[in-house]
């Protein structure tokens, strides 16, 4: 009954710890998570009242698949100030974040063409890649390297048959930021190989101790080849809304349209208003998040450092650390081993990649009190 193309695909590492802890959960057990990669703040009250009146005005009928067009304007706007690409509203697609970045490789990537991407990463670009037919190539970052994707490891990896490279900064698993030179150098081979970058920026706002986000799609030339990914999710606290955004240029835009209109036809039309008022309006929740994300940071990596077996350069966005552990058990039943005994849900750092091996992700969009009671728990079962 299953498709062939299934097969190159395995579940989601972050989705199935989230689940298993969800079900231990459900059986009464008092499972600290640290899985998925989920605010734990409330969406802000003047986007969910945005949503209701739109519900109360009526606003439940079909848009056009690209949104709602003052949305749309209002992407374009803030990625423009914020981030010097040059778009407009006709580059910008409303779409949730995962599946923007299906939309994109579909629309790209031809079967046996490669995709080179950071390992460790998130869990979906290399399925994304697969189903689409394409063969993904992992750049491996490492820690002494701050995790970043180093232009010249990506350089040593560009074949005829490579189509994209795709980046991730701040990034998912390990917090790293690429550096305006990285995204620089990363530019120029774009250019020199005619290549499509995908730019997943969804952590975008989510910056520590004044290090810069930069968007590639701002570098000389690069709009016409770049299609930038971002949304609400982490930004607004808004991760059931599944909303999100791509801006790309109208070749690309047109190709990926038809595959918005023939699949999910559109975001959800009230849900859209919520984020318009989100963009628009006073964006203080954001920086009073952001400021709590980091404290909460600092506290992770306080208590980490307590841990003898635990080691782990500081994140310096997003909301993950990413600690390597001394113990030769695989990843996967590190983090199997901590839910049974330490009733700690972590994801096994194997699950976003090779590279990933021997660490574990902490995703501390948690409170204060469930990290430290969390990291009180890993620091004895590590003992
Ligand atoms: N991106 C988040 C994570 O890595 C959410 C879960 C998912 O989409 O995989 O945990």
């Amino acid at each position: 009954m299953i498709a062939e193309r299934i097969n190159r695909v395995k579940e989601s590492g972050t989705m199935k710890m989230k689940e298993l802890a969800g079900q231990k959960k459900a059986e009464g057990k008092d499972i600290i998570s640290f899985t998925v990669g989920e605010p734990d703040f409330d969406t802000p009250k003047h986007i969910v009242e945005a949503a209701k009146k739109a519900l109360d005005e009526g606003k439940t009928r079909y848009l056009n698949a690209a949104g709602l067009p003052e949305l749309r304007e209002a992407i374009a706007r803030s990625s423009k100030t914020a981030n010097g690409i040059p778009c407009d509203a006709s580059n910008v697609m409303v779409a949730p974040s995962k599946h923007a970045i299906f939309e994109t490789i579909m629309a790209t990537v031809n079967e046996g063409e490669e995709v080179i991407l950071p390992n460790p990463a998130w869990v979906s670009y290399e399925p994304a890649t697969a189903l689409a037919g394409g063969r993904a190539v992992p750049v491996t970052t490492k820690e002494e390297n701050e995790w970043r994707v180093l232009p010249e490891a990506v350089a040593e990896l560009i074949t005829p048959k490579t189509k994209m490279i795709l980046l991730n900064s701040p990034s998912n698993p390990c917090g790293s930021i690429a550096t305006k030179d990285d995204i620089k150098g990363i530019a120029d081979l774009a250019k020199d190989h005619d290549l499509v970058v995908l730019s997943d920026e969804v952590y975008e706002k989510i910056v520590f101790d004044g290090h810069k986000h930069y968007s590639i799609a701002a570098e000389p030339e690069m709009f016409d080849r770049t299609v930038t990914i971002s949304g609400f999710s982490k930004t607004y606290a808004m991760t059931g809304w599944r909303m999100g955004w791509l801006i790309a240029p109208k070749p690309l835009f047109k190709a990926v349209n038809k595959i918005q209109q023939h699949s999910i036809t559109h975001v959800t039309t009230f849900a859209q208003y919520g984020g318009l008022a989100g963009l628009v309006g006073s964006q203080e929740p954001v920086n009073a998040m952001v400021n709590e994300f980091k404290e909460r940071r600092d506290l992770v990596m306080k208590l980490i450092g307590e841990i003898p077996q635990l080691h782990c350069d500081v994140p310096k966005g997003a909301f993950y650390a990413f600690p390597r552990y001394d113990n030769p058990m695989k990843s996967e039943e590190m983090a199997l081993h901590l839910m049974d005994k330490a009733e700690v849900a972590v994801t096994g750092g194997a699950a976003f990649g090779e590279a990933g091996e021997q660490h574990l992700r902490i995703s501390y969009a948690t409170s204060k009190e469930n990290i430290a009671k969390g990291l009180e728990r890993l620091k004895n079962a590590l003992a």
